[in-house]
């Protein structure tokens, strides 16, 4: 059966032009492709309409215009989200993507940073002041989203995740009123916002709690994968060992053709294993040999953390095909290893990648932290990602990623990190959460947005609707 699509409400369009200041963009138009495009290239949706904003009051008069004429919301912040959930067919964009200004006040150690902002943005200037806020780690992904989500990251052990740092935030609300959420003012949203995803409001400016920053020690290592069983096992006693300047990741995929990386290996799937330790730099090679000691190869370097920011930046270009299964694993032992590494043998393009890595430090120091974000004793959180660029590849890509984490069943934590979620079964987000933290959640649902404006997201039912 069809839908029924609302016809164009002439009359909501015609005041939306009236007091919109940025763009708006309509099929037809030469920038529509552009502007509707997401990262993952799986999702080829087409908007009834793209409203390119600059500033609040524009977000407020998209919301407007979006009940005037009965159509569905997305809300894009970097375009990141491997589910798309920043653009549906026939809904209105709100695209915050023009919003990328960051005023950085060094002595109050704060950033307010826009909506649309990339995380790139923000590291180019607070990094200029010494400091920066922990997020994520390839710096085309979008501020919001993954505050809104939590935000893990190589400073996460050391300082905690990006929404512990949200100070406060300007909302839109989906009613169009613009709120400051706060200690002070609504704390409730403001705790919903750490963590909740984007369902309580748009938001359009976040101030941000920064940490000083120095060179970092850079270390990989490379291993045939017929080591890697033996490798993990080391990685597993590093990590687990390490005070929270230390952050050590794994991956496994085809390598590529470094100069650093052994001939015989090029080509072929293999493990990768990184530290990052932000402690004084000259400690860094023997804090960090035990890890590294049988490697077949690797690098060492010493890099800004803006460089380290950036690394991950053409791994994962935009455009491409992405399907991505994720969980927390209980532990790195010789079973889920074992699962790792068959997944490993059978990686379905030379792009995809398995990732892995201890989380703890501050993350979970404080397990009472005043945010909506779950599971901070999540000991290990592990991605199985196909990447892929002919769509003919699309089922057995996305096969291999379901499998990859299904067969990790026996050793998974519980829930997941709301921001890889993809195609779950119904009752997720509710997993995800918590009942506690779901409830608390739907309520603040019920009062910010009742009518569920906001759907274009890992959905909390607002409680009054279910
Ligand atoms: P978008 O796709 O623009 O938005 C996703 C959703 O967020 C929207 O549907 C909406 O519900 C909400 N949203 C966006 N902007 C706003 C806003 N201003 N107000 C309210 N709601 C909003 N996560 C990590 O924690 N650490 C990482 O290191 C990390 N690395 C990544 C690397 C890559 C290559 C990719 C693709 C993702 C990575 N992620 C990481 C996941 C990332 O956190 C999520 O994809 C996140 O959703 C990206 O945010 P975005 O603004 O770009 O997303």
């Amino acid at each position: 059966m069809t839908e029924m699509l609302a016809p164009v409400d002439h009359s909501a369009l015609a005041q939306l032009r009236a007091e919109f200041r940025g763009a708006l963009v309509h099929p037809g138009d030469a920038e529509f492709d552009r502007v509707r495009a997401v990262w993952n290239g799986m999702h080829d949706r087409s908007p009834h309409l793209v409203a390119r904003c600059v500033g609040a009051p524009d977000v407020a008069a998209a919301l407007r215009y979006a009940a005037a004429a009965g159509r569905a919301v997305t809300v894009r912040g970097g375009g990141h989200n491997v589910a798309g959930t920043a653009v549906a067919d026939e809904a209105v964009m709100i695209d915050l993507s023009l919003m990328r200004q960051v005023r950085v006040d060094p002595e109050a150690l704060t950033a307010e940073a826009d909506g649309g902002c990339l995380l790139g943005d923000v590291d180019a200037a607070t990094t200029a002041h010494g400091l920066a806020c922990p997020a994520g780690v390839v710096s085309h992904t979008g501020l919001a989203g993954l505050t809104l989500g939590g935000g893990y990251g190589w400073l996460a052990r050391t300082w905690g995740l990006t929404c512990d740092h949200l100070v406060s935030a300007e909302v839109v609300l989906a009613d169009g009123s613009i709120v400051e959420a706060s200690e002070e003012s609504h704390p409730e949203l403001l705790w919903g916002l750490r963590g909740g995803g984007g369902n309580l409001g748009v938001v359009t400016r976040f101030t941000l709690r920064l940490r000083p920053v120095g060179e970092v020690f850079h270390r990989t290592g490379v291993f045939p994968l017929d080591q890697a069983p033996a490798a993990l096992a080391r990685y597993r006693e590093f990590a687990e060992a390490q005070d929270n300047a230390m952050h050590a990741v794994g991956t496994l995929k085809v390598a590529g053709q470094q100069e650093w990386v052994p001939a015989e290996l090029r080509g072929t799937p293999a493990l990768f294993l990184t530290a990052a330790w932000f402690g004084e730099a000259a400690e860094g090679p023997a804090r960090t040999d035990a890890l590294f000691e049988r490697a077949a190869g690797g690098r060492t370097q010493l890099m800004s953390y803006a460089q380290l920011q950036a690394l991950g930046d053409f791994g994962e270009p935009h455009g491409h095909r992405y399907f991505t299964k994720s969980c927390y694993l209980t532990e790195l032992s010789e079973g889920p290893v074992e699962q790792l590494v068959e997944s490993a043998r059978q990686l379905p393009s030379t792009l995809s990648a398995i990732d892995f890595e201890y989380l703890r430090g501050a993350i979970s120091d404080d397990p009472g932290a005043d945010a909506a974000f779950p599971r901070r004793d999540a000991p290990y959180i592990c991605t199985v990602s196909a990447q892929w660029t002919d769509p003919a590849e699309d089922a057995a890509c996305a096969a291999w990623s379901r499998t990859g984490v299904e067969r990790l069943t026996p050793w998974q934590f519980g829930g997941a990190y709301v921001n890889y979620l993809q195609d779950e079964a119904p009752g997720k987000v509710a997993e995800v959460y918590g009942s506690e933290r779901y409830e608390r959640l739907a309520a603040l649902k019920d009062r910010y947005d009742p009518q569920n404006v906001l759907a274009g997201n890992q959905n909390i039912a607002p409680a009054t609707r279910r």
